[in-house]
């Protein structure tokens, strides 16, 4: 009798999701003018903190090495 243990990368891949949609706060800051972040850049080399003024610059620029874009400008909205 010999049991077959599947072996999957499930686990890792919940912990990767959840890094790049945790919700940002306001201690989060732009890294080009240091203004509240409202979006979350995840690139092939690391991630990036934006403004809704420098996503909206950059967004393009950085399209072919994002990974996941996590913006939040819709709480700019709500308010
Ligand atoms: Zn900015």
């Amino acid at each position: 009798m010999s049991e077959i243990q599947e072996v999957t990368e499930t686990e890792q891949e919940i912990v990767a999701t959840n890094s790049q949609t945790a919700p940002l706060t306001a201690g989060d800051r732009c890294d080009s003018c240091g203004a509240q972040a409202y979006v979350r850049a995840t690139l092939v080399f690391g991630e990036l903190l934006f403004c809704l003024h420098h996503a909206t610059l950059n967004k393009e620029a950085l399209a072919a090495n994002t990974v996941h874009w996590h913006d939040e400008s819709d709480k700019l909205l709500a308010r």
